[in-house]
């Protein structure tokens, strides 16, 4: 954490505890993670809980890998899971039920199995030309809200993961010549004099937790004020390396500024073979391959989107699965307004009108109209981009209309200062803007987010 977030550490309360020891080893035609993790849960809710569910993200046909848990123990009692979900929710029966305030602490063997060069959804979780990219490689705290954990599966496209903030020590051992790539920073690292290193990471309060290594990567470094920014890609495609450190360095420049602090002390900025464009991870972005060509207009506007989504998503979190606009809408708007304070109101402007032209363009095209505010398997993979990015971008763009910028801006500082490292539900947002401007916006809500939103508020 940077110095002036550390007494976060101290005042959020009970983040889950993750220590974790992994060893990474390719084998023949596939890469092998085995390893164990040490958690303490604390029972957040007012109900007691006899079960405790972690999600197994590698076993999602996104991710398209193989993931077991081999042995597991609640405060050093074995006990038997069970799976659930598609074999991505492991429930673990707990021997001693534990009321609001109590913890348990869970162990848990596992190994994750990828097979080299398979590209599942959008190659999320490979190994693919040389890279390795595995966010969400270890059995990931589920949430418990509304009386149950929290074990939907999303579709293919979107992101998967849903999750709360956590603190991470992981010890990571890989073959000597791999560049590793973690959220957090790494304090440590031992030659361990086999032809391995185990690398020593720990995290402030994020989110989740990352990983990335190649044999081939190349780094460039930079700094805005104290937080150093870290851009790892292929060594031939180092020429485009100083592009994606100006993008993100303007961006978080920007976002410092007109939303509020980053607080960790760094972020990495990684090439991997994704086909999504980009994707985010909390202190940690990658870019595709596709996009990481000098001069391309597309790979300023991916650095600038998965740099805001530290914000939108890292920082305030949410269910992506089930309101998966509350992150990409407000980061899609954010590249407008990235661009209006980086190439100035014209490009802005133009910007905007370019998410207008989609989304209106579909429609008058034969398309349906759909609020933004639904669950990602509500639409189709067009419909996803159109309503939930495009149409999400214009709903903050005619809300800033209607409030003007400095309520606009106000408001999301206000609603990122109460929410970091929590999540937020849709009616948060609004009750946010509602309390900021001091005006009953039920209306637009409802109009372009969907009239859920408000039945939910007013409940
Ligand atoms: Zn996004």
């Amino acid at each position: 954490m940077r110095p002036s977030f550390v007494a976060d550490l101290y005042e959020y309360p009970d983040p889950n505890r993750y220590y974790m020891e992994v060893t990474i080893t390719p084998v023949d035609t596939l890469i092998m993670f085995t390893g164990a993790e040490r958690v303490l849960y604390t029972n957040k809710s007012g109900d007691v809980l006899d079960t405790v569910v972690f999600r197994l993200y590698p076993n999602e046909t996104a991710f398209g890998a193989r993931m077991e848990v081999t042995h597991a123990e609640v405060n050093g009692q074995p006990v038997t899971p069970r799976l659930e979900a598609g074999r991505t929710a492991l429930v673990l029966p707990l021997p001693e039920p534990i009321g609001p305030g109590e913890s348990v602490e869970v162990t848990l063997e596992f190994y994750v199995a990828i097979e080299k060069g398979l590209q599942s959804g959008y190659a999320q979780f490979s190994y693919v030309h040389h890279i390795l990219a595995t966010p969400d490689f270890y059995p990931v705290l589920s949430v418990y809200e509304d009386g149950g954990w929290w074990m939907d599966v999303g579709p293919d496209r979107g992101d998967a993961v849903y999750s709360e903030t956590g603190l991470y020590e992981a010890l990571i051992t890989v073959p000597a010549e791999w560049t590793l790539v973690a959220s957090g920073e790494e304090i440590a690292s031992t030659d361990n004099g086999d032809g391995t290193i185990t690398y020593h990471y720990v995290s402030g309060l994020m989110r989740d937790f990352a990983l990335m290594a190649s044999d081939n990567f190349s780094r460039m470094t930079g700094t805005v004020e104290d937080i150093e920014i870290n851009v790892y890609c292929l060594s031939d495609d180092f020429d485009g390396a100083d592009d994606a450190l100006r993008f993100a360095q303007d961006a978080i420049e920007v976002y410092n500024t007109h939303y509020g602090p980053y607080p960790f002390t760094e972020l990495d900025v990684v090439e991997t073979p994704t086909r999504a464009g980009g994707i985010e991870y909390p202190g940690l972005i990658v870019v595709a391959e596709d996009v990481w060509v000098p001069g391309e207009p597309f790979f300023e506007v991916v650095v600038a989107h998965e740099v805001a989504h530290q914000w939108w998503y890292s920082q305030v979190g949410n269910d992506q699965v089930r309101y998966p606009w509350i992150d990409e809408a407000l980061t899609s708007f954010t590249e407008y307004i990235y661009t209006y304070y980086v190439h100035g109101e014209e490009r802005a402007e133009e910007y905007m009108e370019g998410f207008r032209s989609t989304y209106l363009g579909y429609t008058g095209s034969g398309g349906r109209d759909l609020p933004i505010g639904m669950p990602v398997s509500a639409y189709d993979d067009r419909e996803y981009g159109v309503f939930v990015y495009r149409k999400g971008a214009v709903f903050f763009y005619a809300l800033e209309q209607e409030l003007g910028r400095d309520t606009l801006l106000e408001a999301l500082q206000t609603y990122l200062e109460r929410y970091r490292y929590r999540v937020a539900r849709p009616e948060d947002l609004l009750h946010v803007f509602e309390e900021v401007s001091g005006r009953d916006l039920d209306e637009i809500f409802a109009e372009w987010v969907g009239a859920n939103v408000i039945e939910v508020s007013e409940s």
